[in-house]
């Protein structure tokens, strides 16, 4: 049963837009022990015994742009779908005589609330690492192989007992640092652990500041990250990223650039705009 459990859950997350499913037993959360007890998800819906979590990609042309209205919009998009989603699949599950309920995609009310304390109610990432979609890169977020960390996520906490997939253990993270180097807060440290030490409070003060102007979030850290087989496709801008910063401050105008620019400057207040 649970096997064509399994396989039913798959169709239909396919079917409502998630690209990838993955599903984790609650052991992993204790097994692990990265994340307080109070965030496992058996201590939240003391009822689950499995969590799937599912993903849909972002598309690095649009990232490219951030901070932008367009990136704004589809970041909007995919907060909708992926709360969809998980509605939609945790009525199926109830409908096959089983307890699920969905966990919002962010778990937190406003970035506001982040300033104050920046801890979401429920990690995704964790959740999504210990269903095998991928590891933790030195950025903090999923690193995946089809799409780097350019995924959002959200899961359904559920009582069925549906088979495990296994934990990705190899890290997908080449340790590039093109994260750190590119962060407009400089909000990454620590090049000597495997994930940075991350200032979590400048990182949700400078989202505010974007949301105020209608370009939120920010994004750097997963436009730059080399991993993922969508990199491949659109090629590896490495040298663009890097450079970016400096040849803007010297020419705002700068050809390579005028894309990114235009759609920084229509749609959304730019505070450097003259
Ligand atoms: S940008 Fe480089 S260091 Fe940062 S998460 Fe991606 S691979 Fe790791
Ligand atoms: S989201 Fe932006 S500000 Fe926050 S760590 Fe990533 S690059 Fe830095």
């Amino acid at each position: 049963m649970a096997a064509n459990l399994k396989q039913q859950i798959l169709r239909k997350a396919r079917q409502a837009g998630a690209e990838l499913t993955g599903f984790a037993p609650v052991e992993r959360w204790a097994r692990y022990a990265e994340t307080p007890e109070p965030f496992f998800p058996q201590n939240i819906f003391p009822f689950t015994r499995t969590v799937i979590t599912m993903a849909v990609p972002i598309f690095i042309p649009i990232l490219d742009t951030t901070p932008s209205i367009v990136y704004s919009e589809l970041y909007n998009t995919t907060n909708r779908m992926l709360d969809e989603m998980a509605y939609r699949l945790a009525v199926f599950i109830n409908n096959s005589g089983y307890r699920a309920a969905p966990f919002p995609r962010d778990g937190y009310g406003d970035i506001s609330v982040l300033v104050k304390r920046p801890e979401a109610a429920f990690s995704h990432v964790l959740a999504a690492r210990y269903a095998g979609l991928g590891t933790i890169g030195f950025n903090h977020t999923l690193l995946t192989p089809r799409y780097g960390p350019r995924v959002r996520l959200v899961s359904v906490l559920t009582d069925a007992a549906v088979e495990p997939d296994p934990v990705m253990e190899k890290s997908l993270c080449t340790r590039c640092m093109l994260c750190l180097r590119c962060c407009p807060t400089a909000s990454l440290t620590d090049t000597r652990q495997p994930v940075a030490s991350m200032d979590k409070t400048r990182c949700a003060i400078y989202h505010k500041e974007l949301k105020e102007q209608y370009r939120y979030p920010c994004g750097v850290c997963i436009k730059v990250c080399p991993v993922g087989a969508d990199r491949e496709r659109y090629g590896a801008n490495t040298r663009k990223y890097l450079d970016e910063k400096k040849v803007l401050d010297e020419n705002p105008l700068a050809p390579d650039y005028a894309g990114w620019v235009h759609m920084r400057t229509f749609g959304a207040i730019n505070p450097n705009d003259k």
